[in-house]
């Protein structure tokens, strides 16, 4: 692992990204903006898999009007993603939301850049500019050059703008579809300012292909110390992309958040459906945000031991399984109580 970036320091909300702020996962909300119920029941769930930031497409004038009752209603902060419109930016800040994701380049007139950006700036509102390799301005598309280049030009002309109006609360990101690609393009943008970066692929796809991408992109990144913020996009529930976003901080070590849950990949020892049991544990574990590791392993010559370091775990026998702390066996259950067995001995400890 490398140090990490030395990044600037912005604060949305009460949640503070870069310099030395812990890593932060956030995530996107797939309903209407302008369904504020559906939206607060959306964000909720969210916020019990451990998201901290979260963002919300505005499309229009009714759905910078539900900001405002959406953030009475909710205790992350919000940010607004708005692409051209600057009226809608001035009404989602005028509302109360936390940040906005918006690229000034895109949002016509310099006075009406200026507008936004002043009143950003009045009421602490950063900004995030989010580059994608796919919709690149058509000067910068043109250009002869690699297309991570070509992100961070682009990236640099929005950030150019918010400069010369006098505005350093921003974040970049610069994402694509293409794994090499998005890690190139952070690393030179990493080299290039000191803006905090939010890391992110997009498109990447459905829950295994997806987590797979992101967890080798956004991962490379961090482990060299590069990233401040990440969101993992999935085409699934948003909670998928809360749980992966921090699966991935929690294997580079970098945060700590939940249940760390092992098992063992079963072999021929195995005896019981480990598959299912561990999927049944794992899930009935993922809210409980305890500092604990929990095994589920195949079999009981191996399984305890193997599984040393865990404090409470399973091993499958025939028919049964073996209960462990710390590598002890403190009970034999039949197969058909060991969920029931396990969970409630590590909810009475936890
Ligand atoms: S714990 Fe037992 S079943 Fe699981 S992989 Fe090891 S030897 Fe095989």
């Amino acid at each position: 692992m490398t140090a990490r970036r030395v990044s600037r320091q912005i604060t949305i909300g009460d949640v503070k990204i870069g310099a030395d702020a812990p890593i932060s996962v956030q995530s996107m909300c797939n309903t209407d903006t302008r369904d504020v119920a559906a939206t607060v029941n959306q964000i909720k769930q969210l916020q019990d898999a451990g998201c901290e930031l979260i963002r919300l497409a505005v499309l229009n004038k009714d759905a910078a009007a539900a900001i405002k009752d959406i953030k009475k209603q909710v205790d992350i902060p919000v940010i607004a993603d708005i692409h051209f419109d600057y009226r809608l930016a001035i009404q989602c800040i005028e509302n109360g939301v936390d940040a906005l994701r918006l690229n000034p380049g895109n949002i016509g007139r310099e006075e009406n850049v200026k507008k936004v950006v002043a009143l950003a700036k009045t009421n602490n509102v950063p900004i995030r500019i989010g580059i994608n390799a796919g919709s690149l301005d058509k000067n910068i598309a043109a250009l002869d050059i690699p297309l991570h280049e070509k992100m961070v030009k682009s990236a640099m002309q929005h950030v150019k703008i918010l400069e010369d109006n006098d505005f350093d609360k921003i974040k970049i990101s610069l994402k694509s579809s293409s794994v090499p690609t998005t890690i190139e393009a952070y690393r030179l943008m990493a080299k290039t300012v000191d803006y905090p970066l939010h890391l992110g692929l997009t498109e990447s796809g459905t829950l295994k292909g997806g987590l797979v991408k992101s967890a080798i992109g956004i991962g490379t990144l961090l482990a060299e110390g590069i990233g401040d913020t990440i969101r993992v996009s999935l085409t699934e529930n948003p909670v998928e992309e809360v749980y992966a976003g921090f699966s991935i901080l929690k294997s580079l070590e970098l945060r700590q958040r939940g249940v760390n849950f092992v098992s063992c990949p079963t072999c021929g020892r195995c005896q019981i459906d480990l598959i299912g049991l561990a999927k049944k544990v794992e899930d009935a574990l993922k809210n409980l945000d305890k500092p604990i590791t929990v095994a589920v392993m195949g079999c009981p010559v191996n399984g305890p031991g193997e599984a040393k370091h865990a404090d409470y775990g399973v091993a499958g026998a025939i028919g049964e399984g073996y209960i462990f702390k710390k590598g002890e066996v403190i009970k034999r259950v039949p197969e058909k109580d060991i969920l029931s067995e396990l969970l409630n001995l590590i909810n009475s400890e936890n």
